[in-house]
């Protein structure tokens, strides 16, 4: 499943050639993703310039020139490309894709600079979504999402506030997303590794007693920060074949110090620990027993 550093390297690949782009035609192939198309959908978009790319959690969003914004969750196996084009008597001409019985999102595109563009929205599996929402208060996915990661919202004190006197492990604490949104299993895994945090430690233990956060969970902060970043910039040596190819960028995996490596060593510099596997609230935690506590 794309985490939140797939979903902005996705976000960052497609901006510049959507910001900007005029949205002339929308070919819906299913009336369904993993919900129902919004009513109106493709009406709402058609006609439309798209004035920018965000992010918010693991969604894309889409701002249109019409005040909609158009939200996009890739699911487990969502991805946008760019179709091949070839040109026939210039006129423009959709070139189908191998799976094209998995493109279920057809957008046909004017960019000031790079005139026709055909953007593809591919989900095998379908569990992507898309909706529609005028204010971002009133999207049933966005209400009551927690401070972005990589946002001076999200901090320490922040996160005193809502860990104080908590006894649930810090590992659930972290994946609530009124804590900080976006961040899920295999990043968490990664930030406590790096803060040297037991993923089983109650949350509340990483709050002083005047209610102020400990040096330790300023780390944990920080090492959110990191890992999240450092996946970013992995994802964006990629981005040069973001154009027709799949935009989707899989996984970061020859980063991860922790995730899906049991029984390897531990690469905190001087620790001879090796990596355990546990299952916490059903989902595998991957930690070292020795550096952190
Ligand atoms: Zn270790």
């Amino acid at each position: 499943m794309p985490e939140l550093p797939e979903v902005e390297t996705v976000r960052r690949g497609l901006e510049p050639w959507l910001a900007g782009a005029r949205i002339e035609r929308v070919r819906l192939n299913r009336k369904d993703l993993r919900f129902p198309f919004p009513e109106a959908f493709a009406a709402t978009l058609e006609g439309q310039t798209i004035t920018g790319v965000g992010r918010r959690a693991k969604y894309l969003l889409f701002n249109l020139s019409n005040g909609w914004t158009w939200l996009s969750h890739l699911g487990m196996t969502g991805s946008y490309r760019f179709a091949e084009r070839t040109y026939k008597d210039s006129s423009r001409y959709y070139e189908p894709a191998v799976d094209e019985k998995h493109d279920h999102v057809v957008l046909e595109l004017t960019h000031p600079a790079e005139g026709p563009l055909t953007l593809i929205y591919t989900d095998a599996r379908r569990f992507g979504f898309m909706d529609l929402f005028r204010d971002e208060s009133a999207s049933p996915y966005l209400a009551g999402l927690g401070p972005e990661p990589l946002s001076n919202a999200f901090n320490a004190e922040e996160m005193a506030e809502r860990f104080a006197s908590k006894k649930a492990p810090i590992k659930a604490a972290l994946l609530d997303q009124r804590v900080v949104a976006g961040l899920g299993n295999i990043y968490v895994s990664e930030a406590l590794h790096r803060a040297h945090i037991l993923p089983t430690r109650p949350a509340g233990t990483l709050v002083l007693k005047t209610g102020k956060a400990s040096k330790r969970l300023d780390d944990l902060a920080d090492g959110v920060r990191k890992v999240l970043n450092e996946a970013i910039e992995a994802g964006g040596s990629t981005l040069r074949d973001f154009r027709g190819a799949d935009g989707g960028s899989g996984y970061f995996q020859h980063h991860f110090a922790v995730y899906d490596r049991e029984g390897e060593p531990c690469p905190t510099p001087g620790c001879n620990g090796v990596i355990q596997r546990i299952v916490q609230s059903g989902r595998s935690t991957f930690f070292c027993p020795v550096c952190q506590k």
